[in-house]
Order: C-alpha cells, then structure tokens, then sequence
C-alpha cells in the first residue's frame, strides 16, 4: 500500500483540479482498500474514494483526510458460456469494455468510451448511447462501511435509477470492491441498438443488431466528435462529461416548462420531452444550456463550455476549482432565469457545492 502525504489530487482527476489531500493511499487489493477504509473510520478520519477521477470535482483547498485511489485489478470471464464478467474496482472501465468486446460478448460495448474505474460504474449507474450498467450488472461486491463486512448487493437492492443508485445514495456507506456482470452471447453480435444516433452512424435501424466491434467503434467515433473521450492535449476533455443531468419534470413541471420556452422562443417551440415512468418527462439539460445562451465555447476565463458539447464545463488549462464553479452557477442561474427549470451537477463535488 503506498502512502504519500499532502499528496495533489488534481492529476488524478480529468478536471486537473482541486487542492492537495492530507494522506493518498493507493490500494492494490481488495484487503488494502478494506484495511485503509477500516483505519480511517477505526480514528475518525474523513475518507474521499477515488476511482480514475473523472467525476469529481474537488474544492480548491483539497480535501483534509485520508484520499484512498483505489488501484486493484482482476477481469475474470465464467460460467457454463463464459458470458458472466467479474470487475475489480480499479479495473480501467473502458478497457475492460474492449475485452468484452473482443470476448464476442454484447451488453455493455455502447458503454465504451466512458472514462474510469469499473467500481464507479455503479455508483451513478453510468450511461450512454442506449445502454446503462444497470442492465446488465447482476451484483455488487461491497464493504460495508456500517457493518464492517463485505456485501453481496444483488441488482434488485441497487436502486438504480438515472445517473442514481443506492451507493450515491448513501455514499458514506458503501467502498465498491467488485462487480459482476452477465452478458450475452449473440455470435459477436451487439445488443440491439436502443440510441437513434448509434444506428444512424451505422447505417442501420434502431432495435437491429451489428457486429459488437461495430458498436463500440462507433460509439467511441460519436464520443471523440464531442470531446467525451479522454485526450490530454483537447482541453474539450479536460472536464466531468456531462456536468449537469438531464432535469426530470412532473407533467405540471414540464407545461410551465413548455409555456415559457414558446413564450421565449415562438409557438412552434418543441424542447426534447422522454418519458421517465410515472408521468414525468425527461427533458434535455444540453438544449436548456444552449437555449439559454451559453452556446459551445461560452466564456472568456479559463473554465469555460467545451467547443464540441454544451453539456461539458471544462478547465482550459490555468483554471481552478472556484473558476468552474462560478461557471456552473452562472449556468444554473441563466437557465433557471430562462425556463424556470433548476439544473442538477452530476459530477460529486467534494468540500465545495454549488
Ligand atoms: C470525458 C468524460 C466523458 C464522460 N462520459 C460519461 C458518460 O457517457 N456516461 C456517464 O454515466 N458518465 C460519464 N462520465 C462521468 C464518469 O466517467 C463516470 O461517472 C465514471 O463512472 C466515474 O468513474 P471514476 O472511477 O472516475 O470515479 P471518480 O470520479 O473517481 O469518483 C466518482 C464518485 O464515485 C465514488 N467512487 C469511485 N469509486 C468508488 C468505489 N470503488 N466505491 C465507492 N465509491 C466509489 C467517488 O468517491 C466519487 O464520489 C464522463 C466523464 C468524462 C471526463
């Protein structure tokens, strides 16, 4: 287990931002997480789990604890046609994607592109392109942070939602260690494509099937073009992805909603509407942010709009934690102003808030 003390998180995040912790430990194996997790709450000490850090957004003074990168491996493919997947938690989310891949196994190859560990996918049940991990998880390995034991989460007691679970929850509760998967065996084939844009690009139907490689390339080609797959020298991708969740209103809520978007906007105004079970409806977070007036590029500081996607706020550079975070209220704020909608982060923000 390596210790480092006043250790900077900022290179482990994707935004290169936020100031030092007062100890970094890096596990290896599932018992170093559980010892360093066990010796934090045995004394007290606040403890921040990082994955690969593309999801955090961490305050300017950093973060007075212990910061426990969890570092393990393991990718284990079992069972009578090989098509069930067990993740370590360290596991690099979009390379344990290609194995899949590359297994002939479909489920989760929409998914590729997405930065990360695989132990934060189930956290805000990451999604894209159709899929979400939530199909496709059978269980979660845990320590229990409350009991003191390891866990078996079956899919059924995740509470999965929308970029939600019960680890996001509660997530003082729960350290991820592993994660299983159950795939399918479609002859190489990819699941059938639910997202519009991914059949497009392939030149097929949404519900048809395509070879899994096709899937996932394509999926990474449509990521690239908007700045959501990693690259350190494209400051687009200096960012959390998407920095705002898509706002899911009550039907009282989306006909105020609507009201003011033909009031603003002229009559003929049709804002993107989806069912989201229940009577709500799930609107777009990328159309409010734009028709708002913050269009790519928006600002002229060094955290500005991503030039390839309204949805990501990025760093430029020299920015800091305060910079973005002055960005995201201005945007919350135009918007509300605009449409009366209330944006949510999705990032996790750590010693800072909104
Ligand atoms: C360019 C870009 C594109 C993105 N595109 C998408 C996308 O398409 N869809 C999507 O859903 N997300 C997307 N994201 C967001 C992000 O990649 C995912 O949320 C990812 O799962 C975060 O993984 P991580 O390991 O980096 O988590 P971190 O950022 O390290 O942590 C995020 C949160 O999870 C907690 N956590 C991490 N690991 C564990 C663990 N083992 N146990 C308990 N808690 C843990 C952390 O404490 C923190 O609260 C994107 C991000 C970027 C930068």
């Amino acid at each position: 287990m390596q210790e480092l003390h006043d250790a900077p998180l900022a290179p482990l995040t994707t935004f290169r931002l936020g100031g030092p912790a007062t100890r970094l430990v890096t596990a290896t194996t599932d018992d170093e997480v559980i010892a360093a997790v066990r010796e934090a709450d045995a004394t007290g000490t606040p403890l921040l789990i990082i994955g690969g850090g593309s999801n955090l957004v961490i305050g300017d003074k950093g973060f007075d604890g212990t910061a426990l990168r969890i570092a393990t491996r393991g990718l284990e493919f079992s069972g009578p046609s090989r098509t069930t997947l067990e993740l370590a938690a360290g596991e690099v989310w979009t390379d344990a994607v290609a194995r899949t891949v590359a297994a002939g196994l479909a489920g989760i190859e929409c998914l590729a592109g997405i930065p990360g560990s695989a132990g934060a996918t189930p956290i805000q049940n990451v999604g894209a392109y159709g899929q979400e991990v939530s199909s496709t998880i059978t269980e979660v390995i845990a320590y229990d942070r409350r009991s003191g034991e390891t866990v078996t989460v079956p899919n059924a007691d995740c509470a999965f939602s929308y970029r939600h679970s019960r680890f996001k929850q509660d997530p003082e509760r729960y350290v991820v260690l592993r994660v299983r998967f159950q795939l399918e065996d479609a002859g190489g084939l990819s699941a059938p494509l639910k997202y519009a844009e991914t059949a497009r690009a392939l030149g097929v139907e949404a519900g048809d099937r395509v070879p899994a490689a096709a899937a996932r390339e394509a999926v990474l080609k449509l990521r690239a073009g908007k700045g959501m797959v990693l690259d350190p020298e494209d400051h687009d991708t200096w960012s959390a992805g998407s920095f705002f969740t898509n706002p899911i209103l009550t039907a009282a809520e989306y006909a105020a909603f609507l009201a003011r978007a033909q009031d603003r906007l002229g009559p003929q105004t049709a804002p993107p509407a989806f069912p989201a079970g229940e009577g709500l409806v799930k609107t777009s977070a990328a159309w409010l942010i734009d028709k708002a007036g913050f269009t790519k590029g928006y600002g002229t500081g060094p955290a500005r709009i991503s030039t390839k996607h309204t949805l990501a706020l990025t760093n430029r550079g020299a920015a800091t934690t305060e910079d973005l975070l002055a960005l995201a209220r201005e945007v919350v704020a135009g918007v509300h102003a605009a449409f009366g909608v209330t944006l949510v982060n999705e990032p996790v923000t750590v010693g800072v808030s909104l």
